[in-house]
């Protein structure tokens, strides 16, 4: 028997087909003829069968009793949880308690975590793990159209003229999409990529461009310049579709052609060519990652990109717009279902409308009003704001910035529930652990990148007595003497409806083919391909330009004088809790490494395939070092997949001031060599 369902590593969103033999998934095979995967999987997604049916996962409910963990009912370990929330509660408040949703479960999932925060709690204070990834993108493009979604579409891309990639490595974080932009040469078309790092993307570009750390804004600067002195602005679009325009050419002034060559590390003519090339192309796109996002200024690099993409008019035709590849299967939804501290779903704001609206939708008393804390914010506020946390599919102490901090504070919470499918190193510090089913034991909705909402399907039951997501948290609002009356995700899905506007026309029996792309509603039934092609939604008909900033990268302490980059490789993911289990790709790449330039590792006297010490101001990691002209002299590069080797101890948890993501992708770092 074979069930149709999602690849639930990246955003990719391929479609697979699990074989079942015993009720057990034997095989995971591509979807033939799946609209975004056409046929295809990459290494990850082809051994899925190994993840799911690990002997690691978790099967019953564990309850720590001091150094050791022992199985409990699950009357009994929901009863704890209820009993201790409330404790909380009663003595310090509603929002003394926070709730991290997860961007690997369902958006049914999502839906019932925020409204479990919102109704059952009665905080604001949910986020979920796109805070870590693209919340740049979340804020910035939302100032810019009042969407922050993908604009385009895969098969739009194939079609591009130019592709410029910016601060991304789809090769391998997204290969399968990577593989349908290659597409675009059958015509013509070119990849251009901008990277601090020589990534297998930039090998396979038509157009490498090698940036300095965190210098983006000054080159995207430099490149409208030489358009507008080019004369190759869309003048007809900036009048008739934007608003802005003079303020952010006031903002240009102070940038020179010169001085962008000098920040950047990028020659004047590189600079010409690129910015031509892209202005040139009559149907140019602009792909991003967490290249440009990862920083404290992630915000407005996204915006100064929207800019590009604004003054030659790349919007709502096919292999245009700004493209940002979502790194988890289920960033989008999880955004979509308000599970951000800031707005409810359908990202309604705190106003009094709103929140009365969703009072009558839910039938709640007196919603939480004012802004929660984020996710570094919740970690920061243990345990003067933050006693009790409820983590649904995270590994804080693997994925956030500065991990000894993260740990000493979840050591100091005085409740800790981890929801997940492994024993992960977080719900090793937990008071109660809950064991969840995977994607291939539960039934939902995910939505990729391209705004795609697609059916998981439940195909085998979960193992032992683990339980999907979406029921856990009804029986946990039970306990807790609140009723979520659904008998079936599909009962969520039709509340969800109601609360999003953009997933308003959407049915389960709508998605079960090829699935639905957002927005889809009154006007727009059967889903939209392609954003922007009228209007600027929300925005009405004029997208807004932001002024370009550039804030100079700190200047370099002399204790540590290289830059440490994180970054993604093929075989593994995330904080590698399924991919490291499966013992092909364990083989492919079991052990961590530091990528250092050939002149650095000369200086520092390293051998290629030396041990060495990294050591930022906040940890130090013990790494195989390899010489590799990946990096450039000055920088130094690490996977953020090995436990034993955990770059994310080194990076600091300074956060960008509005959309609060941790700057992972610049910290000041020394190496020594292990005597
Ligand atoms: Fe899964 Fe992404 Fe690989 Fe597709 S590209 S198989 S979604 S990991």
């Amino acid at each position: 028997m074979k069930i149709s369902s999602v690849c639930p590593y990246c955003g990719v969103g391929c479609g697979i087909e699990l074989v079942i033999e015993d009720k057990k998934v034997v095989e995971v095979l591509p979807k033939k003829d799946h609209p975004v995967s056409l046929g295809k999987l990459c290494v990850k997604g082809a051994t899925l069968d190994k993840a799911i049916n690990s002997p690691d996962r978790l099967t019953h409910p564990l309850a720590r009793k001091g150094e050791r963990f022992e199985r409990i009912s699950w009357d009994a370990a929901l009863a704890t949880i209820a009993k201790r929330l409330n404790g909380i509660r009663q003595t310090y408040g509603n929002n003394a308690i926070g709730i991290f949703a997860s961007t690997k479960c369902t958006n049914e999932e999502n839906y019932l975590a925020q409204k479990f925060a919102r109704v059952v709690i009665g905080t604001n204070n949910v986020d979920n793990s796109t805070r870590l990834c693209h919340a740049p993108t979340v804020y910035g493009l939302y100032g810019v159209f009042g969407s922050s979604a993908m604009t385009n579409s895969y098969e739009d891309l194939e079609q591009a003229d130019c592709i410029l990639i910016f601060g991304n490595n789809p090769a391998v974080s997204q290969p399968v999409a990577f593989e349908r932009f290659l597409n675009c040469r059958k015509h013509g078309g070119k990849i251009a990529v901008i990277d601090v790092r020589k990534t297998k993307t930039a090998e396979k570009a038509d157009l490498f461009i090698r940036i300095n750390p965190n210098t983006d804004a000054a080159l995207i600067a430099g490149m409208i310049k030489t358009i507008i002195r080019e004369k190759l602005e869309d003048k007809k679009f900036i009048k008739k579709r934007t608003k802005g325009y003079d303020e952010f050419l006031k903002s240009l002034e102070k940038f020179d052609l010169r001085d962008v060559s000098r920040i950047t590390g990028v020659k004047l003519e590189s600079i010409q060519r690129i910015a031509v090339d892209y202005a040139k192309s009559d149907k140019a796109a602009i792909v991003l990652g967490m290249g440009i996002t990862q920083h404290v200024n992630g915000m407005e690099t996204v915006q100064a990109l929207a800019d590009l993409a604004l003054i030659t008019g790349n919007f709502g035709r096919p292999g245009t717009g700004i493209n940002p590849l979502r790194g988890c299967n289920n960033v989008q939804g999880a955004c979509d279902m308000g599970c951000l501290p800031n707005v409810y779903p359908g990202y309604a704001s705190l106003t009094a409308e709103n929140i009365k609206r969703f009072e009558s939708l839910w039938r709640a008393k007196r919603l939480p009003v004012s802004k929660g804390l984020s996710l570094m914010e919740m970690i920061e506020g243990i345990p003067e704001r933050i006693l009790g946390l409820y983590v649904i599919g995270q590994n804080p102490l693997l994925s956030f910035p500065d991990t000894n901090r993260v740990r000493k504070n979840l050591e100091n919470l005085q409740f800790l529930v981890v929801q997940d499918i492994f024993l992960t190193e977080a719900a090793q510090l937990a008071d109660i652990v809950l064991p969840a089913a995977c994607f291939a034991e539960k039934t939902g909705t995910i939505t990729n990148s391209e705004r795609r909402i697609q059916l998981v399907r439940k195909a085998v039951e979960p193992p032992g007595q683990a339980m999907e997501d979406w029921m856990i948290i009804k029986l946990l609002a039970k306990k807790m003497d609140h009723n979520f009356r659904y008998n079936s995700t599909e009962e969520v899905f039709d509340e969800i409806r109601k609360c999003v506007p953009t997933y308003s026309y959407v049915s389960y029996k709508k998605l079960s083919k090829a699935g639905l792309q957002w927005p889809c509603d009154k006007k727009h039934p059967m889903g939209k391909r392609i954003l922007y092609d009228k209007d600027f939604g929300p925005k009405g008909n004029r997208a807004v330009f932001y002024p370009v900033s550039y804030i100079a990268p700190e200047a370099l302490d002399h204790a540590y004088p290289l830059v440490l980059i994180t970054h993604r490789i093929l075989e593994h993911y995330n904080a590698g809790s399924m991919t490291r289990r499966v013992k092909a790709l364990n083989k492919a790449k079991p052990q961590a490494f530091m990528s250092i330039s050939k002149v650095d590792a000369k200086k520092l006297k390293i051998k290629d395939g030396e041990r060495v010490k990294v050591i930022s101001p906040f940890g130090e990691v013990k790494i195989k070092a390899r010489i590799s002209d990946r990096v450039s002299k000055g920088v130094v590069s690490m996977p953020n997949h090995y436990a034993e080797a955990n770059a994310n101890k080194l990076i600091p948890s300074i956060l960008d001031p509005i959309s609060k993501i941790p700057a992972y992708k610049y910290c000041n770092v020394k190496i020594e060599k292990i005597r």
